[in-house]
Parts: C-alpha cells; sequence; structure tokens
C-alpha cells in the first residue's frame, strides 16, 4: 500500500493537489476538513458537535477526530492506499495513525510538506473565501486557522522528521510544476 500524508498549513494547495495525486495513484483520499463539512451539511451528530469548532478556526479534539479517521480507513478495506489530508494536525493525532495503521499491518509511506510563506496563504484565502463562502475562511478565523497551524501542527514535522519520512516541497508555483515535484517524490516512496 502506498499511505501518504500531504502537510501543509492552510491554504498550501493540499485539497488541488491531492485531487491530481489520487487520480495518479489510484489513492483513497481521506480529508478530514471535507469529512466534517459533510457532516455539517447533513447536520449528523458529529456534524451538530463540530459546527462551532470549525466555524471559529479552532481544531475539533483529536478524540473526536482520530476515531472518526479509523472509521473513515475501516471503510475502504480494499483500498490500494490512502491520501492524508488534512490530518495528522497534532502530534498525538499522528501518533494515533501511526498505531491504528500497525494494528492492520501498514505504515506511512512518507510525508510530504508542500513550503509557503504565511503572506502567500493569507492573499490565497482572502481569494478562495469570494468562491468558496467559508465562514472559516474569514479573515478573523483565518487567523485562528493559522495560529493553530503554528502553535500545534508544525510540531507533527518533527515527528515524521525522526522517522526520516519527511520530504519538503515549494509550494509556490504553477500547480503542474508543484505536482511534478511532488510525484517525483512520491514515486520514491514505491
Ligand atoms: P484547511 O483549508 O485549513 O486546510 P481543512 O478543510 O483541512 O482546512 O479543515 C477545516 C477545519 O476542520 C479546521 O480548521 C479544523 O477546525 C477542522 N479539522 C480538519 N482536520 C482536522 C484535524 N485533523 N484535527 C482537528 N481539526 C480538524
Amino acid at each position: 500500500m502506498l499511505n501518504l500524508v500531504l502537510f501543509g498549513p492552510p491554504g498550501a494547495g493540499k485539497g488541488t493537489q491531492s485531487e491530481k495525486l489520487i487520480e495518479k495513484y489510484q489513492l483513497v483520499h481521506i480529508s478530514t476538513g471535507d469529512i466534517f463539512r459533510a457532516h455539517i451539511k447533513n447536520q449528523t451528530e458529529l456534524g451538530q458537535q463540530v459546527s462551532q469548532i470549525i466555524a471559529e478556526g479552532n481544531l475539533v479534539p483529536d478524540s473526536v477526530t482520530i476515531a472518526m479517521l479509523e472509521e473513515e480507513i475501516k471503510k475502504n478495506e480494499s483500498a490500494k492506499g490512502f491520501i492524508f489530508d488534512g490530518f495528522p494536525r497534532t502530534v498525538a493525532q499522528a501518533e494515533a495513525l501511526d498505531n491504528f495503521l500497525a494494528s492492520i499491518g501498514q505504515e506511512i509511506s512518507g510525508v510530504v510538506a508542500l513550503d509557503v510563506t504565511e503572506e502567500e496563504l493569507t492573499e490565497r484565502i482572502a481569494k478562495r473565501q469570494q468562491i468558496s463562502g467559508r465562514a472559516d475562511d474569514a479573515a478573523d478565523k483565518l487567523q485562528k486557522r493559522i495560529e493553530e497551524y503554528f502553535s500545534k501542527t508544525i510540531h507533527v514535522l518533527p515527528y515524521y522528521e525522526k522517522q526520516g519520512k519527511l520530504d519538503k516541497v515549494n509550494g509556490i508555483g504553477e500547480i503542474e510544476t508543484i505536482f511534478k515535484s511532488l510525484t517525483t517524490i512520491i514515486d520514491q516512496y514505491k
């Protein structure tokens, strides 16, 4: 199995690149943000539980996120591999993912981090807000998300670096150029 983590701050382009990667490598895309938004839209119990947290730009508690992620993996037993997008966002989530994958005889193949400056991120999300209408793309909520990233999520990088599983890619430039850089690295994981 090819199990990838696509890592990066809000607005780094994880969603865009994931769409291209799943097609090329025939992987199942697990975007925790997308799954949460679907729950909110369908007004499930989980959706009601997390909607306020997400709208404010805060992270959903680890226990809730981890349980949801494990369910998604279990739903896709016959997958050739997964691309995790927006997960793990904390070290506790990274540990839980490692443990869960080990329990099914799998592991993370590699982690690719998209490198984008804070300035570029703010600019991109301001543009996206006009199209997406996502409440958490509004300036103050976005600021909160960037803070969550730099206070909690950034620590996931050394976690994988210690395992020798981290690669970085410049996330600024043409979508196709970034995709090429990603696939050059990912091809080495196989
Ligand atoms: P982004 O555009 O910031 O990458 P996502 O769509 O991945 O946004 O996530 C949107 C929101 O969903 C996050 O700000 C957070 O509230 C929640 N969320 C998504 N993934 C996680 C996670 N792994 N842990 C906790 N909260 C999460």
